[in-house]
């Protein structure tokens, strides 16, 4: 591990932070891409990095409106059901689920 700050340039241009042991080093890992003149490994690509938080962004925009269907369907069945006693819950029909829809 070497302390200077002059990147080598056969290795993998990311200067890394450690937190463990409070210094910082160049990444060790293997060349595989050269961006921009300088040469990163396949974590460090900034190509790489821009896919993963692209797909990271588009992984948590889904669960969000995942979610958000889910919450509203509960609104829409408490809503449908609320002040019904167990007897009118077993009889709750597809036209009343409808109805309450339409009224959300
Ligand atoms: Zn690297």
């Amino acid at each position: 591990m070497q302390r200077s700050k002059t990147l080598n340039p056969d290795q993998c241009q990311k200067w890394i932070f450690s937190f463990s042991d409070f210094i910082s080093h160049q990444c060790t890992r293997r060349v595989v891409v050269n961006y921009d003149g300088f040469n990163y490994c396949k974590i460090h690509d900034p190509e790489y990095i821009k896919a993963k938080g692209k797909a990271r962004q588009e992984k948590w925009d889904r669960e969000w409106a995942e979610r958000r269907k889910r919450g509203n369907l509960e609104v829409v069945r408490r809503k449908a059901t609320a002040g019904l006693t167990l007897d009118e819950l077993n009889a709750v029909t597809p036209d009343l689920i409808r109805k309450a829809l339409k009224e959300a």
